[in-house]
């Protein structure tokens, strides 16, 4: 199912040598594009985006910069698939596969590792977790990609989770829309229906760039709708794939055009193999100063750093407070000049 080899990828583009480079010492996360992602490439563009986020260079090899676990996540992990770093909400490994992987991919310790589908004994202990901790209020279900699993597989472990916790928010965090449209049949959906009691569920897309919606994103979406699941996007911030504010510009008003509320811009995390697509927070930050002033609030997303070791999400943002002084708070306009709020007496 899809490209993994040198011989499939030259049959679909000509390589450039960086490219080419990557086969002598491939990197820890292996090579898969869908047909689907394959279509979204213009082959004709050596700088495309598309292409910059799945075909892999020989830089993937050049940088050391945290290692393959920067989040510390393993250490968080309190049973073999569970995460619980803060204490209201955990993330559930749920398999290590995708359907195309990502050359910017933050879990590559986990990614693509062979520890395949979660199995029945692990998302047991994960339930009789959730089901002793009532402070965890949201579960993040990840990988990998959990639409990857096979309907039956996606049907058990919901009815688990679901029997554990049915006051949960789980949330299905899946890059297929983008990549692996095809995998959203009805027959998926009636699976979802099935289990769709108790508390919500929301979905969490991930389209870094504007072409990668399409119509049949707007299906899926509708689908989804259907459920009542709410659609939000974590985008990642990439070196030249979408670190321009027209880009994101485009992207945030597409998104919400597709029933799809932004939600992080994600700095990209120091994970081993990335540096090539990491972008400066110097420039995220110009560019986030930028976007708040052309987009909504709908349209905005929160522009946002996962801290090294564990050290949790933070929000970076221009800061618009100029002090505080005489009992009154200066401010600076989004739009040019100050402007002064007396503080409560
Ligand atoms: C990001 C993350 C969450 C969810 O955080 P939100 O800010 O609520 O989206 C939960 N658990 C882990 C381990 C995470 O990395
Ligand atoms: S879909 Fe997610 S887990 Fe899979 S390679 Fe991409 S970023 Fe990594």
């Amino acid at each position: 199912m899809g490209i993994s080899s040198l011989n499939q990828l030259e049959k679909h583009l000509t390589l450039t040598q960086e490219e080419r480079n990557w086969f002598s010492f491939p990197s820890t996360l292996p090579l898969l594009v869908s047909e689907h992602v394959m279509s979204l490439i213009n082959k004709d563009d050596p700088e495309d985006p598309i292409r910059k986020q799945f075909i892999p260079t020989c830089f993937e090899n050049m940088d050391d910069l945290g290692g393959l676990d920067p989040l510390e996540e393993e250490k968080h992990s309190e049973t073999k698939r569970l995460i619980h770093r803060y204490a209201n909400r955990a993330a559930l490994l749920t398999t290590d596969r995708c359907f195309s992987y990502c050359r910017h991919c933050f879990r590559r310790r986990f990614t693509s590792n062979s520890s395949g589908p979660i199995n029945e004994k692990e998302l047991e202990e994960a339930a009789s977790y959730l089901a002793e901790h009532k402070e965890i209020k949201e579960v993040l279900l990840t990988g990998g990609d959990m639409f990857t699993l096979s309907d039956e597989h996606i049907s058990m472990m919901l009815k688990t989770l679901k029997e554990a916790r049915a006051d949960i928010i789980y949330r299905l965090c899946t890059r297929a829309i983008a990549t692996y449209p095809e995998r959203f049949t009805e027959k998926l959906f009636e699976t979802l229906k099935l289990h769709n009691w108790g508390a919500p569920y929301y979905l969490m897309t991930q389209f870094n760039h504007p072409r990668e919606i399409t119509s049949e994103t707007e299906r899926i979406i509708s689908s989804f709708l259907k459920l009542g699941i709410i659609p939000m996007n974590q985008a990642v911030l990439l070196k030249g794939v979408n670190d321009s504010v027209d880009v994101l510009e485009e992207l945030s008003n597409k998104l919400l055009a597709t029933r799809i509320k932004p939600y992080y811009l994600f700095q990209g995390d120091l994970v081993n193999g990335t540096e090539h697509l990491r972008v400066k927070i110097e420039r995220g930050l110009e560019i986030e100063k930028e976007l708040r002033k052309r987009l909504s609030g709908l349209a905005m997303p929160q522009y946002t750093i996962d801290l090294p070791e564990g050290g949790g999400k933070v929000i970076l943002t221009h800061d618009y407070t100029n002090g505080h002084e005489n009992g009154k708070w200066v401010f600076t306009s989004p739009y040019g000049g100050s402007r002064e709020y007396p503080e409560k007496k």
